[in-house]
């Protein structure tokens, strides 16, 4: 029984679950289903099987949104005061 959908180098259905990526800590591999095949390392995401590469950035352009244009944002209103 195939846990995770087939690698999309290799064709494997061998891949373990990441648990935490540089880009998306603990929460973005989890909503992305991203998984590491066991073969080659690829990493993809483990219900479509295709690559999560554009949903990384996308998550990564969405947090950064979030989080980092607020921060500079307050920073520049605190130097502006
Ligand atoms: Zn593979």
């Amino acid at each position: 029984m195939a846990q995770f959908a087939p690698c999309p180098n290799c064709a494997s259905t061998e891949a373990d679950k990441q648990v935490f990526t540089w880009w998306g800590g603990l929460i973005g591999p989890a909503l992305l289903t991203h998984v590491k095949c066991k073969s080659c390392g690829t990493t993809y995401n483990g219900k479509s099987g295709k690559s999560n590469n554009k949903a990384i950035a996308i998550y990564f352009a969405v947090i950064f949104g979030l989080f980092v244009i607020p921060c500079i944002a307050i920073q520049i209103l605190i130097a502006l005061n």
